[in-house]
């Protein structure tokens, strides 16, 4: 028998895609990804990029507070270890991805650590299948497999990556090889402030290398990035090279102006990439519409329509311009009550 509904991602999209879709008896079926090397360096790994970050103070319900009990009794016992952490500031990011995927289940959201790598759309019911060879079939899907941290491209860079070379703070930045060193972060939005306060803790100094001479960070990160006395901000300058050798990984950067093009030089033990995302939609090229940046075209207004009828997009992966927590939930549960409607419209 094929699913009623396939959902593909574990992001906020995905499961509260999954949170109404199982409210709505449709029994889903989440493939949440793959626990692979490969998700691990591309940022890719299940719970999405909010398990990435720190704390979370713009999400709606969860104020500054001791909300430890509450985790302590909302959690499941494997992910215990996260009350320990818990910083009394609200929620992290991992502990409201870990609350998200436990209300999903508790509704009766079915689970699977795959990545589909294979779609196809031409004929109902649709078909699907995963890095492992599981095949499913599926009247709706709900495509929530987000975005994923871009990199400058450099040649060094690729040789650097795990040796210095990271684009999550969070993942990497208390590694014994970053504290106490100068670092660098590139890049000018929220997430090149939040990775260069969050550093600010480990390093000796940040600096903040930006293109311009005007961050794009919202006003109150970009004031929390000009207060703090551990971040230097570097305005118009591009990373051009990242300097290193085998035995140390990375030593240094060198910059370029994009003023005048002069160069020059710092000596830092880390560079982190906050230079924005690319969707998660190279498996589905060919098989959706996508915008000329790869993410997926919403065809209907105010609807989660894909170009493929039963086919739904949430989150990130079709959100380039909020690209917001809490506006990926809201497509997430829009898709959800869409593949609702159309399984009710179709009879199915
Ligand atoms: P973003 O806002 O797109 O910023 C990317 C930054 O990287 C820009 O400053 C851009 O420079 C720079 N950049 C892009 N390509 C570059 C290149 N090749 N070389 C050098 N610099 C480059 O991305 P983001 O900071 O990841 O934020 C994404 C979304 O998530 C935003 O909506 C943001 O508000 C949200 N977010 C929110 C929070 C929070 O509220 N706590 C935290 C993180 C992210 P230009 O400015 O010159 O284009």
């Amino acid at each position: 028998m094929p699913e009623k509904v396939v959902i593909v991602g574990s992001g906020p999209a995905g499961f509260t895609a999954a949170i109404y879709a199982s409210r709505a008896s449709l029994e889903p079926l989440l493939f949440e990804g793959a626990i692979t090397e490969e998700n691990r360096l591309d940022g890719t790994l299940p719970l999405g990029q909010l398990a990435l970050t720190t704390e979370v103070e713009n999400y709606p319900g969860f104020p500054a507070g001791d909300l430890s009990a509450y985790l302590k009794s909302s959690l499941p016992e494997e992910h215990q270890w996260l009350v320990d952490m818990h910083q009394k500031e609200g929620c992290s990011g991992p502990e409201l991805m870990h609350l998200m995927r436990r209300q999903a289940e508790n509704f009766g959201t079915r689970i699977v650590t795959d990545d589909i790598t294979e779609v196809d759309f031409s004929g109902q019911p649709f078909r699907l299948k995963s890095l492992s060879g599981q095949e499913v079939e599926a009247h709706a899907v709900i495509m929530a497999t987000g975005a994923k941290a871009n990199y400058l491209g450099l040649p060094s860079e690729e040789k650097f990556k795990n040796r210095g070379v990271s684009a999550c703070a969070v993942c990497d930045g208390a590694l014994p090889r970053f504290r106490n060193k100068p670092l660098v972060v590139v890049g000018g939005g929220d997430s090149a402030v939040e990775e260069s306060d969050y550093l600010s803790k480990f390093a000796s100094v940040v600096h903040l290398v930006h293109r311009r001479d005007e961050l794009r960070a919202s006003k109150i990160m970009a004031e929390r990035a000009m207060e703090n006395p551990k971040i230097d901000l570097v305005w118009n300058n591009e990373v051009e090279e990242i300097l290193g050798d085998d035995k140390n990984g990375v030593t240094g950067v060198r910059l370029k102006s994009t003023v005048d093009g002069s160069q020059s030089e710092k000596e830092v033990g880390g560079v982190f990439m906050a230079i924005g995302h690319t969707p998660n939609t190279k498996f589905l090229e060919g098989k959706l519409e996508m915008t000329t940046k790869k993410y997926l075209k919403w065809t209907v207004p105010f609807r989660t329509n894909t170009s493929v009828d039963g086919v739904f997009a949430a989150g990130d992966v079709a959100d380039d311009y909020y690209r917001q927590a809490v506006t990926a939930a809201g497509t997430g549960c829009m898709s959800a009550l869409d593949a609702e409607r159309w399984l009710a419209a179709k009879g199915l």
